[in-house]
C-alpha cells in the first residue's frame, strides 16, 4: 500500500484546480465543494486498490491573500513539511516571472521531493516544451519535471505513476467508503481546529486533533459534539483559557461557521482532553478515524 500527502502549489491561474479535477475525475473519494482553498485543507483523495493520494492545500507557501491566510501562514498550520511530495504547477505558455521566483525561493530549504509540472503544453510545440524544461531545470533541483496538459488530460497518467514511486509504503488514511459522513466529520472538526490555530499562538499543529464524537440532527437543529485532543496539559490550559474564555470563543466562531455549512441552528459542545502521546496509541488513532 502506498499512500501519502501531496500538495499542489503555484501562482494563480497556472491550472492547479484543473489538474486536481483531472486527477480526481474517476477515482474520487472526497472533493471539497467550496472553493475557499485556505479553509479546505484536504482538497481531494485519489484512491486505487494499492494507492491513496491525499491532496492537501498548504497555505503557508502562497502569498497571504487575506486575514485567514495570514493567520495560517504565521502559525504554519499546514506546513510544507507535512506533505510527502510537492507539485509546483507552472503555466508553461507564459514567461517565467516574479511570482514563480517567489515560490521557488520558498522551496530552498525544503527537503521533500518537488516535481515541476509544466502545464498547458497543449499551447506549445515540442521544441518549446524542451526549452521550458531547460529553463527551469537550472532554477531548482526538481525531483521530476513533467510536462502535461491538465485541460486536455494529456500525460496525467504519467504523473500518477511517477508520484506512486515517491509515496511511502504506508497505511490508508481515509476509508474508501463513508464518503459523505467522513467528509462531514472531517469538515466540522477542521473548523474547530482552524479556530484553535487562529486564536492561540500554538506552533505544534501535530499535537492537536479534533474528532467528531457525536452528531444528532432534526429539521431545526444539529447537535455537534467534538473532542479536542492534545498531548499535554499545558496546551489544554491554553485552549480552555482563563475562565474558559478561549474555548468559548473557539466554540462560538466554530458554531457560526457550522450553521453556515449545515444551514440550520447548531448546538456545539467542545471537550478538551489530554491524551499523552496519543498518536502512538492505537485505540485513539482508530477512534480518530484513521485506518491502521
Ligand atoms: P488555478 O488558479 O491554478 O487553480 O488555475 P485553474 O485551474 O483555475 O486554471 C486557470 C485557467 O487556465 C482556466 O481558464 C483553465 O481552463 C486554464 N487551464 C488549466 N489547465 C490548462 C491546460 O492544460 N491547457 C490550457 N490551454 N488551459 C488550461
Ligand atoms: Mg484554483
Amino acid at each position: 500500500m502506498r499512500s501519502g500527502f501531496v500538495s499542489l502549489i503555484g501562482r494563480p491561474n497556472t491550472g492547479k484546480s484543473t489538474l486536481l479535477n483531472s486527477i480526481l475525475k474517476e477515482k474520487v473519494a472526497i472533493i471539497s465543494n467550496k472553493p475557499q482553498t485556505t479553509r479546505n485543507l484536504v482538497q481531494g483523495i485519489y484512491n486505487e486498490d494499492d494507492t491513496q493520494i491525499v491532496f492537501v492545500d498548504t497555505p503557508g507557501i502562497h502569498k497571504p491573500i487575506d486575514k485567514l491566510g495570514v493567520a495560517l501562514n504565521a502559525q504554519a498550520y499546514y506546513s510544507i513539511n507535512d506533505v510527502d511530495v510537492l507539485l509546483l504547477v507552472v503555466d508553461a505558455s507564459v514567461p517565467y516571472g516574479k511570482g514563480d521566483q517567489f515560490i521557488i525561493n520558498k522551496l530552498e530549504n525544503v527537503d521533500k521531493p518537488v516535481f515541476l509540472i509544466l502545464n498547458k503544453i497543449d499551447k506549445l510545440t515540442n521544441d518549446q516544451i524542451l526549452l521550458k524544461i531547460n529553463e527551469y531545470k537550472d532554477l531548482y533541483e526538481f525531483s521530476e519535471i513533467i510536462p502535461l496538459s491538465a485541460l486536455k488530460d494529456d500525460n496525467i497518467d504519467r504523473l500518477i505513476s511517477v508520484l506512486k514511486k515517491y509515496l511511502p509504503d504506508n497505511v490508508k488514511y481515509f476509508m474508501d467508503d463513508e464518503k459523505t459522513t467522513q467528509e462531514l466529520d472531517f469538515r466540522l472538526s477542521e473548523i474547530v481546529r482552524e479556530k484553535i490555530f487562529i486564536h492561540t499562538n500554538e506552533e505544534v499543529p501535530h499535537s492537536i486533533s479534533c474528532k467528531l464524537v457525536g452528531y444528532e440532527e432534526n429539521s431545526k437543529i444539529a447537535k455537534v459534539y467534538i473532542d479536542i485532543i492534545v498531548d499535554r496539559d499545558s496546551l489544554r490550559k491554553i485552549i480552555i483559557g482563563a475562565n474558559g474564555n478561549m474555548i468559548k470563543l473557539i466554540g462560538r466562531e466554530a458554531r457560526i461557521d457550522m450553521e453556515g455549512i449545515l444551514g440550520k441552528k447548531v448546538y456545539l459542545e467542545l471537550y478538551c482532553k489530554t491524551i499523552k502521546k496519543w498518536r502512538e496509541k492505537e485505540k485513539y488513532i482508530k477512534d480518530l478515524g484513521y485506518l491502521l
